[in-house]
């Protein structure tokens, strides 16, 4: 097959922890006869830096004639004050939105090798399996904000529509999974929550009969995503909810640079991206782990090339690793751990 992907690096440790799930997608190509194509641009901190823009035209251009994104991280130190009127961060969120990319999916599994990482008991880690639906362009995120010297508000709002395609995602990812969606909220103080519960209730029952649904607060969810993770399969919830528990899920396995993610749209072009940012504290030091990325392009060749075999294959190899003891810093705080590089050369070569 070929494909074009738009290789968006970004800032801080993205080149280095992309370069490496570049690689790996090179070996994947070569083996199965594939024609991978990668284009670089600017995104973020650099992007600003160079062009004044965190997202510039260029970047944009590419993304729309691409099949995916890989995206490393954005963000410095440089650009960290809030009230700045021009934030790296403004890219992603410009990407997301000119693209339609409303879902995010987050999976969270835990790896037997790495059970002694988490903070969390091995024995509550056991099965652990959660892919997490965040809906990333609505609620207050996104909603009209003001301000005066005495008060602020920011708005919160969500459409069925918005809602509907969330759930139906949710709904079609845990069919072929265990059959169990969660749908998380807080319908008994929030508006736009009661709309989310009331949506959901009637697309499981008119079109997922067969697909377990179970309502739950999102104070619950916090709480239970620690007491009994392994009871979780499909979790959906809307934006600034998903944001905050997939942080807290991304402890499970015990390392953000563990944790991929994709965020899709409706057609199959996605960005793909690790869930940690920039890391400056380590950046450039070629320590940071660049599992996370790989994995993420695990899920580039799943999501929007269709290539489940050569998704597995990554994933495979990635398991092998950290099963052999290749662990970088983050999980294995000693001189002995594993560089940047010499990860991305274990998944290589087990592949
Ligand atoms: P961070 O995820 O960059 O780092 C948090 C901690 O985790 C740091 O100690 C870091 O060293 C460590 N860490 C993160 N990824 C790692 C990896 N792959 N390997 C080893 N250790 C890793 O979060 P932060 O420090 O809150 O934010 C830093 C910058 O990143 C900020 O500018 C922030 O806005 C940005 N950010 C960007 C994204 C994104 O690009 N999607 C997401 C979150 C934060």
């Amino acid at each position: 097959m070929k494909a074009h992907i738009a290789l968006l690096a970004g800032d801080g440790i993205g080149p280095e922890v992309t370069a490496e799930a570049v690689r790996c997608l090179e070996v994947i190509a070569r083996q199965h006869g594939h024609d991978f194509q990668f284009e670089s641009a600017l995104v973020g901190a650099i992007a600003i830096d160079t062009t004044g823009a965190p997202l510039p035209d260029p970047t944009l251009d590419l993304v729309k004639r691409s099949d995916a994104i890989l995206f490393g991280a954005i963000g410095t130190p440089k650009y960290a004050d809030p009230t700045l009127k021009v934030r790296p961060e403004q890219g992603l969120l410009k990407l997301r939105q000119e693209l339609g990319l409303y879902a995010n999916l987050r999976p969270v599994t835990c790896f037997d090798a790495l059970v002694d990482v988490s903070p969390l008991k091995a024995e509550l880690l056991d099965g652990v399996d959660i892919l997490v639906i965040r809906e990333l362009t609505g609620g207050i995120y996104f909603g009209e904000k003001t301000r005066t010297e005495t008060t602020a508000t920011d708005l919160c709002s969500y459409s069925v529509t918005e809602v509907a395609r969330i759930v139906r995602l949710g709904a079609t990812l845990a069919r072929a999974r265990r059959g169990k969606l969660t749908s998380v909220d807080k319908a008994n103080v929030l508006e736009t929550s009661r709309l989310w519960r009331s949506v959901t209730q009637q697309i499981m029952k008119d079109e997922f009969p067969d697909v377990a649904l179970e309502h739950m607060y999102i104070d619950a969810a916090a709480m239970h995503l620690l007491r009994r993770p392994s009871d979780f399969d499909v979790v959906i919830t809307e934006n600034m909810f998903g944001d905050i528990l997939t942080d807290e899920a991304s402890m499970l396995p015990g390392s953000l640079g563990l944790c991929p993610s994709a965020s899709l749209g409706s057609g199959t072009l996605g960005l793909y991206e690790p869930i940690h940012g920039s890391a400056p504290d380590i950046a450039g030091r070629g320590i940071a782990n660049p599992y996370a990325t790989i994995l993420s392009a695990a899920m580039l060749l799943r999501h929007s090339l269709g290539l489940e075999a050569e998704a597995r294959q990554v994933e495979a190899a990635v398991n092998r690793a950290i099963a052999d003891g290749v662990r970088t810093a983050d999980l294995k705080p000693s001189a002995a751990a594993a560089s940047t590089r010499e990860a991305g050369d274990a998944v290589v070569a087990r592949l």
